[in-house]
């Protein structure tokens, strides 16, 4: 088995994007080194769909699987966005796991300290960015979310089983931070190119919209702004379209009920196939997405047909 790779280490998010205050990386390395006892090949550096087709890799290989993740950022595409200071919650987030790596940083150094923060988005990547913050030693940081504040006890709308609705305060928060919510960043101005201001409104939410507030407009000062508003699925513009996957309604890989895409001996699993999501589903998957391939492998024939 041949695992392709992107980056220059193996682990997907778990190494570079969850934070080493989070997730140390012995933990990663330690089940890399039994793979590889059992005879796992790991090719780093190598972007399927640029260094090698993915039609390569189906004539080369007996069968093929997609986990490449959910990594489609969403954009904020307001005035100003493109001023220097404001970056993608991922950017931020690699390179620190990379400096803690010991890397030498050769891109633009992204680093908090010292700086009046704001990070855009209120979920779990927001606060990997604001336990990152404080460890650079910001002056001072905000976290701003567009919905409202969740009840402090699970919501009546989402009673077990269902995920509860309620406030999470993760230990990055009880470390200190400005949280505030109903928040719509509007605009950003700056001076020499660099971010200086960001400029927001308060929003209501009714009936599934979003509306301003009359007179709540105000602007602050900021020297970093970090985007943390969530993924939309995967890549689709490179490897998965030229391959012609079908993907689900919303917008993530379509498998059936081996993880069989649409393209015979081509499988999905992971955030790839649910969209951004959590690791024991990832694990959970691949085990079942590496038993479809088995199973495909052992009739030498589509699993579809087996089924059917
Ligand atoms: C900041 C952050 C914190 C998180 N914290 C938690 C947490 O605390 N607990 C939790 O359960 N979950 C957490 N998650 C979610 C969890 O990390 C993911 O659900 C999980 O890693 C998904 O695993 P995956 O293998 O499907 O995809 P990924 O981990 O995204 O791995 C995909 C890999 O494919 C590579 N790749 C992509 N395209 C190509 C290509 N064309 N060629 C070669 N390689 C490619 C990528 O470089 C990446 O290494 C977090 C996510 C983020 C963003």
């Amino acid at each position: 088995m041949t695992l392709f790779e992107k980056a220059d280490r193996i682990g997907g998010l778990l190494r570079y994007g969850i934070p080493d205050f989070k997730m140390e990386k012995w933990v990663i390395d330690r089940r890399l080194e039994q793979m590889q006892a059992e005879g796992v090949i790991f090719k780093t550096n190598v972007s399927v769909g640029k260094d090698i087709s993915g039609e390569e890799l189906r004539r080369e290989f007996d069968a093929v699987g997609l986990t490449m993740g959910a990594e489609q950022a969403r954009e904020l595409p307001i005035p100003g966005r493109e001023l220097k200071g404001i970056h993608l919650a991922m950017d931020y987030l690699t390179q620190q796991n990379k400096r803690n790596a010991g890397d030498t940083i050769t891109d633009e150094p992204i680093t908090a300290k010292g700086k009046r923060v704001v990070i855009i988005g209120g979920g779990d990547t927001g606060s990997d960015c604001l336990g990152t913050t404080h460890r650079h030693d910001c002056s001072e940081v905000h976290q701003f979310e567009l919905l409202p504040e969740p009840p402090p006890e699970r919501a009546g709308s989402t009673p077990w089983p269902l995920w509860p609705m309620q406030l999470r305060t993760s230990h990055a928060h009880e470390e200190g931070c400005d949280r505030q919510w109903s928040v719509s960043t509007t605009k950003f101005t700056g001076h020499n190119g660099h971010v200086t201001k960001l400029h927001g409104q308060r929003v209501g939410f009714e009936s599934g919209k979003f509306m301003p507030i009359p007179n709540s407009d105000f602007e602050m000062d900021v020297d970093l702004v970090l985007l943390a508003m969530g993924f939309t699925g995967p890549v689709k513009n490179g490897l998965l379209d030229s391959l012609g996957v079908k993907y689900d309604v919303r917008g993530n890989v379509a498998v059936d009920e081996n993880f069989m895409t649409n393209l015979d001996g081509v499988f999905a699993g992971g955030d790839t196939k649910r969209g951004a999501s959590l690791i024991v589903w990832a694990i959970a998957e691949g085990r079942k997405m590496a038993a479809g391939v088995d199973k495909y492998l052992q009739v030498g024939n589509s699993a579809k047909k087996l089924v059917s």
